[in-house]
């Protein structure tokens, strides 16, 4: 399958257009940004490893039943993907209290939450991602009650797969960001799941393996980003 036209360039991936219109290209790039745009950078290599754990874990989802955009993994950064009608939410799921949370609500670091709280975020950088609840959601007419109640079991589903599969690989799920798209009539998972968008903390020493370490400086990106590679593509 060839790219045709540039559809769309984010922050982390362009998105291109294929010759069957039902299909496009997402292409990962080396670039990374923190605090929507403020700070931003390469992270050598990025494109290639955040391609490789998110190709592997639409997968493992796809196994256990979570319906994704993913066709098949075309190249290094290239991931052949069906179109999707994006939902303007980010739906954010949080097993360990960390980032926003800690901030917003006074939660100390690495407190294990009992229940898995689900957020939902308007996506739009303008106005920087506002949290927002269902009503908020509906109102600004972004999705219908329907959507958001697949969204949150979708995204409760999804935590349950992904916990076990990082616990085996001695990773802790602290927290993700999904995004869903409308494709027919179907709700299907959509955009990647990666250290850019998945806070991991070594199980044994909780030590952070993930963008936060690009986030606040920590060093040793490119290091954690190709452990958490080979910790999610090598031990099968
Ligand atoms: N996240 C993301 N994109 C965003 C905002 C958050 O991928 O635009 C991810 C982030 O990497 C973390 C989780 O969602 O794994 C929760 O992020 P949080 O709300 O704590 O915000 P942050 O501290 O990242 O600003």
């Amino acid at each position: 399958m060839q790219k045709t036209t540039l559809l769309h360039e984010g922050k982390a991936k362009k998105v291109f257009l294929t010759e069957e219109s039902d299909l496009v290209i997402q292409e990962f790039k080396d670039d990374a940004t923190a605090f929507n745009n403020k700070k931003k950078g390469t992270i050598a290599d990025k494109g290639v490893v955040n391609n490789a754990i998110s190709c592997k874990l639409f997968t493992l989802l796809e196994a256990h039943g979570v319906k994704t955009h993913l066709v098949e993994k075309l190249s290094e950064r290239d991931m052949l993907c069906r179109r999707l009608d994006i939902i303007k939410v980010e739906v954010v799921v949080r097993n360990i209290a960390a980032g926003s949370l800690v901030k917003r609500y006074g939660f100390t670091e690495g407190t294990v939450l009992d229940v898995p709280i689900v957020e939902f975020y308007l996506k739009n950088d303008d106005l920087d991602d506002p949290l927002m609840n269902e009503s908020h959601a509906v109102a600004l007419g972004v999705a219908t009650y329907e959507e958001l109640s697949v969204l949150r079991k979708q995204a409760e589903a999804i935590n349950l797969v992904l916990r076990e599969f990082f616990a085996q690989r001695k990773l802790k799920l602290v927290d993700f960001k999904l995004e869903f798209g409308r494709h027919h009539d179907k709700i299907l998972l959509g955009d990647e799941i990666s250290p850019d968008t998945c806070r991991f903390w070594d199980l044994d020493t909780n030590e952070k393996m993930d963008k936060d370490r690009f986030r606040f400086d920590l060093g040793g990106v490119e290091d954690a980003y190709s452990e958490v590679q080979r910790r999610v593509l090598e031990l099968d």
